[in-house]
C-alpha cells in the first residue's frame, strides 16, 4: 500500500496530552542511565538524586507561588485530585461526628463546578461512599460563558464540606475568576475545603497559590511536554492531610514509594523553562494569543459556517472549541485526521449521540455541543506550525467543497459527480438520495431536516434536478424534512401528503383480470392485479407499492428498470426502499393507532413476490450499522418473517407473534422509539477476516486482492496522490453492493482510518454473502 499521505502530522491536542520536549526527555534518560540512585539512599548515587528531587520541588513551588504549604510528587492529576479529596473528607468526618452531637439531622453536600473534569465528581461520589460521609453531591451550575454561578455558591456553601472548581476548563479554555470566587466561598464559609483543579492552568496562567486560601491544588506533567505518570499537588500550609498509599515513607512520609525520578527530572526543566522565559522553548502569551487569533481566522474563511463555543476574551489562549453547522464532530475529527491535523472532539460518548457535558452545562444549543471540536496547543508551538495547520485547514475546506459538502458555486465544474444511491444517515435514521448522472436528475426518500442543508448543497453543487422527495410514511419518531426542500425545489409539483406526485404513470400488467372486486390486496396470491403508480428518473421507473401495515400510508418504492409484466420487477428492480417495513433485523412496529398487524401480513407477501429474495432492501432505520438487506438475509434470521413467507404462519398466529415482540420495544433502546422489534436472532457477530500491514502486503502481492477505501472522497482526496485503490465511501457501500452481487466470491479488502467503519462495512457485506470480504484492522492510523 503506498497510498498513506507523506504529510507530517500536525498535532493540536495539547489539552488530552502533550510531547515530550527533547530536552525533557533527555533528562528523563540522563535520570535513568545516570542519576539513577534512590532518593532515600545515603551513598553519592542517592544523594544526587535527592539533590534532582528537592530542586524540582523547589521549582514547582516557584512555578505555583507556593512559598508555603507542601508539594507532593504523584503520578498525575488523578492521583492529586483523590489525595485532596481523602484528606479533605476524612477531617471533614471528623467534624461531622462531633456536629452532629449538636445538630443530628444537618444535611450537608460536597460542591463542584458542572463543566468539572469527570475525575472531580467521580472521586468525590466514590469517598463520600467509601468514607460513609453519605453527603449530597450538587453541581453549581455555569452561565453561558462558563463561569461558576456565585450565587448558587453563595447559598449552598455553608452547608457544604467540600468544594471543587477548576482554574482552566480543558475542554474550553474557560478560566474562573479566582479571586472573586475565594471571596464569596470564604465569606459564605471559612471552614470548607477548597480544591481547584489547576492541570490545564499550569504554563498558560499565572499562579499565586500560597496568597489565596486555596486549600488543594493538582497538577500533570504530561499535560505540559513532560512524560506521563509524573504530576504533584499542592497542600496549602493549614490544610487537613491524609496519606492515600502508606509504606517506605518516602516524600517525608506522605507518599510511599520509591520516587518516580526520570519523570521528576523531565518536569524540572519544563519547570526552568517556565521559570527563564529568556532561555525557553516557551512563547509568552501575547505570541500565544496570536496564534489563536490566525486559527481561529483560518477557520472561518475556510468553513463559513464556523461557531466558536466559547468567549476568547475569558479564555486560555491555547484553547478554541468550535463547531461547524451541518457537520457532527465525528465527520471533521475523520476530515481533519485525513488532513493530518489531530484534534479532539471535547466529547464524552453517550449511548446515543456524542454530546459535550461542558458545553450542555454552559446551555449552548444541542448542535454545538454534539459538533464540538476541540483544538488546544501549549506554549512549545511555533509560528511555523500554526502556518502549517492554517494551510492545512484550508485544504480541508477545500476538499469537503469538492466533494459537494460545502457548496462553493465558483468551481462547480470540478466536482466529483455522484451517480447513484448515496445513504446519508443522522443516528439510527436515514435518508436515500439516487442521482443519475446521464439525465442529471435526482430522488429523496425519508428526508431527514437535520440533513436539510446538506442535501440542498448536493443538489445545488451536482446541479442535479428534483424529480421526487418522498416519505415511506409519516414517521411517528421525527420530524420530516420534505416541505423545506420540496418548497426549494419543487415549489409547483402536486403531491399526496408523503409527497407522491400527482403527476404520475400507471402500469397494468398486460394479463391483469382488471380490478377483479373477489381480490382484495389483502387475501390474493397473485400480483397480477394490482396497478402500480411510477415516475420516472432518467431511463428508470420509481414505482409506488403500497405496503400498509407499519402505518396505513406506508408504502415500498422499487427503483426498477422498465417493465411490461409485474412478474419480472424482480430481475429488473435495483432497490426497494421499505421504510419501516422491513428493517434490518427486525420488522416495523405495528403498534401504533393507525397500524395493522394483518396488513402487514399481507405487505410482506406483496413485497416478496414482487421483489423476490435477493433485492436489496433499504431501510428508513439502521439501528445497527447493517447498511442493507434481502429477505433471504431477514429470513435467515427472523423466524417471523421466514414463516410468514413460507407460508407456514396464519395471519392471526402472526398478529399473535407480532403483538408479542412490540411489547418488548420500549426496553430495547432506551427513550428513543424503535420503529421495529428486533427479533431473538441477533445482528452481526459475523467473523471477518483481518489483515494487518505485514499479511495485508503480502496478500497483495500473492492473491488476487482488491483494495477498498471506504472513507468518504474528501478524506480520500486528502491522503491519496494516486489512485491505487478505490474510494467506495460508506455513504455509497449500498451501490457498491448492488453493483457486485456477482462479485461475491472477490477479495475485497476493505480500509478506512482506523479500522471501525471497515470493519462494520465488511460485516454488512459478509451478511450479504460476501463470503471473502476481509478489513485493515487498525487502518491506516497503524501504518505511519
Ligand atoms: N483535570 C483536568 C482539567 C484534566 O484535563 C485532566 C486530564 O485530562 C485531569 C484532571 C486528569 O489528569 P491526569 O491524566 O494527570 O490524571
Amino acid at each position: 500500500m503506498k497510498n498513506h499521505s507523506p504529510l507530517s502530522q500536525i498535532y493540536l491536542d495539547a489539552n488530552a496530552t502533550t510531547p515530550v520536549l527533547p530536552q525533557a526527555a533527555e533528562a528523563a534518560l540522563n535520570s535513568m542511565r545516570v542519576l539513577f540512585g534512590n532518593p532515600s539512599s545515603s551513598h553519592i548515587t542517592g544523594l544526587k538524586a535527592k539533590d534532582v528531587m528537592e530542586t524540582t520541588r523547589n521549582n514547582a513551588k516557584k512555578v505555583i507561588g507556593a512559598d508555603d504549604g507542601k508539594v507532593i510528587f504523584t503520578s498525575g492529576a488523578t492521583e492529586g485530585i483523590q489525595t485532596a479529596i481523602i484528606s479533605a473528607l476524612v477531617e471533614a468526618k471528623k467534624r461531622l461526628n462531633i456536629d452532629k452531637q449538636d445538630e443530628p439531622s444537618k444535611k450537608y453536600s460536597l460542591l463542584y463546578g458542572a463543566t468539572e473534569h469527570k475525575a472531580v465528581p467521580e472521586s468525590l461520589k466514590h469517598w463520600n461512599e467509601i468514607l460513609g460521609i453519605n453527603a449530597e453531591l450538587k453541581a453549581i451550575p455555569v452561565d453561558r460563558l462558563g463561569h461558576l454561578d456565585c450565587q448558587f455558591i453563595a447559598a449552598e456553601a455553608p452547608n457544604a464540606l467540600m468544594i471543587c472548581t477548576m482554574a482552566v476548563n480543558n475542554e474550553t479554555g474557560v478560566y474562573q475568576d479566582l479571586g472573586k470566587l475565594e471571596q464569596i466561598i470564604r465569606t459564605a464559609n471559612n471552614d470548607i475545603f477548597w480544591m481547584v483543579d489547576c492541570v490545564q492552568a499550569l504554563g498558560k496562567t499565572p499562579l499565586k497559590l500560597a496568597q489565596t486560601t486555596i486549600d488543594y491544588a493538582p497538577f500533570s506533567g504530561h499535560k505540559l511536554y513532560a512524560p506521563k505518570g509524573i504530576g504533584f499537588v499542592y497542600i496549602r500550609q493549614s490544610a487537613p492531610f491524609t496519606s492515600i498509599i502508606a509504606g517506605g515513607g518516602q516524600e517525608s512520609g506522605l507518599r510511599s514509594g520509591t520516587e518516580n525520578l526520570p519523570g521528576m527530572a523531565a518536569i524540572n526543566v519544563i519547570f526552568e523553562m517556565l521559570l527563564n522565559q529568556q532561555h525557553s522553548e516557551f512563547a509568552n502569551i501575547n505570541t500565544l494569543r496570536g496564534y489563536q487569533t490566525q486559527l481561529m481566522d483560518t477557520l472561518k474563511s475556510a468553513f463559513p459556517d464556523v461557531v466558536f463555543n466559547h468567549s476568547i476574551e475569558n479564555s486560555v489562549p491555547t484553547t478554541i472549541n468550535f463547531a461547524i453547522a451541518g457537520f457532527s464532530s465525528k465527520e471533521i475529527m475523520d476530515l481533519f485526521d485525513a488532513a493530518n491535523i489531530r484534534v479532539s472532539s471535547g466529547s464524552a460518548c453517550s449511548s446515543k449521540v456524542t454530546r459535550s457535558f461542558v458545553l450542555d452545562a454552559m446551555g449552548l444549543p444541542a448542535w454545538q455541543s454534539e459538533s464540538a471540536i476541540r483544538m488546544s496547543f501549549g506554549p512549545a508551538m511555533t509560528q511555523e506550525q500554526v502556518n502549517a495547520a492554517c494551510s492545512r485547514i484550508q485544504s480541508a475546506a477545500k476538499a469537503l467543497t469538492h466533494s459537494c459538502m460545502i457548496l462553493d458555486t465558483g468551481e462547480i465544474d470540478e466536482k466529483q459527480p455522484v451517480n447513484g444511491l448515496v445513504q446519508l444517515r443522522s443516528g439510527s435514521n436515514c435518508t436515500w438520495v439516487y442521482a443519475d448522472q446521464q439525465s442529471k436528475q435526482a430522488f429523496i426518500i425519508d428526508p431527514l431536516p437535520e440533513l436539510n442543508d446538506r442535501l440542498d448543497t448536493l443538489l445545488q453543487c451536482q446541479q442535479l434536478e428534483l424529480v421526487a422527495i418522498i416519505d415511506t410514511h409519516g414517521h411517528a419518531d421525527h420530524q420530516s424534512g420534505r416541505t423545506f426542500l420540496a418548497d426549494k425545489h419543487l415549489p409547483t409539483q402536486q403531491t399526496n401528503l408523503l409527497g407522491w406526485p400527482q403527476d404520475c404513470e400507471t402500469h397494468s400488467s398486460p394479463n391483469s383480470p382488471k380490478h377483479s372486486p373477489k381480490h382484495s390486496p389483502k387475501d390474493t396470491n397473485s400480483v397480477d392485479d394490482v396497478q402500480l403508480q411510477y415516475i420516472k428518473i432518467g431511463q428508470q421507473w420509481l414505482v409506488n407499492v403500497p405496503t400498509p401495515g407499519h402505518t396505513a400510508d406506508s408504502m415500498s418504492l422499487l427503483l426498477c428498470q422498465p417493465f411490461t409484466d409485474i412478474n419480472q420487477i424482480k430481475h429488473q428492480c435495483q432497490f426497494a426502499f421499505c421504510g419501516d417495513t422491513i428493517l434490518m433485523g427486525s420488522l416495523g412496529r405495528t403498534n401504533f393507532a393507525s397500524s395493522s398487524a394483518s396488513d402487514m401480513f399481507s405487505s410482506l407477501k406483496r413485497l416478496h413476490r414482487l421483489i423476490g429474495s435477493n433485492n436489496l432492501i433499504c431501510a428508513s432505520h439502521d439501528y445497527n450499522n447493517e447498511f442493507t438487506t434481502h429477505l433471504s438475509a431477514e429470513c435467515g434470521r427472523n423466524p417471523l418473517l421466514r414463516n410468514t413467507l413460507n407460508g407456514q404462519l396464519h395471519v392471526t398466529e402472526f398478529e399473535r407473534l407480532k403483538a408479542e415482540l412490540d411489547s418488548n420495544l420500549c426496553d430495547q433502546n432506551g427513550s428513543e422509539i424503535m420503529c421495529g422489534a428486533l427479533t431473538d436472532d441477533q445482528l452481526n457477530g459475523q467473523s471477518i477476516i483481518e489483515y494487518n500491514h505485514q499479511s495485508l502486503n503480502a496478500a497483495l502481492q500473492q492473491e488476487n486482492v482488491t483494495l477498498i477505501d471506504i472513507r468518504e472522497p474528501h478524506e480520500y482526496a486528502l491522503q491519496h496522490t494516486d489512485d491505487s485503490n478505490e474510494n467506495v465511501p460508506l455513504t455509497r457501500l449500498v451501490q457498491f453492493i448492488q453493483q457486485q452481487q456477482d462479485q461475491k466470491q472477490h477479495k475485497w479488502v476493505l480500509v478506512c482510518r482506523s479500522g471501525s467503519r471497515s470493519f462494520i462495512a465488511a460485516q454488512a457485506m459478509k451478511r450479504l454473502g460476501f463470503d471473502n470480504v476481509a478489513h485493515l484492522k487498525g487502518g491506516y492510523a497503524l501504518s505511519s
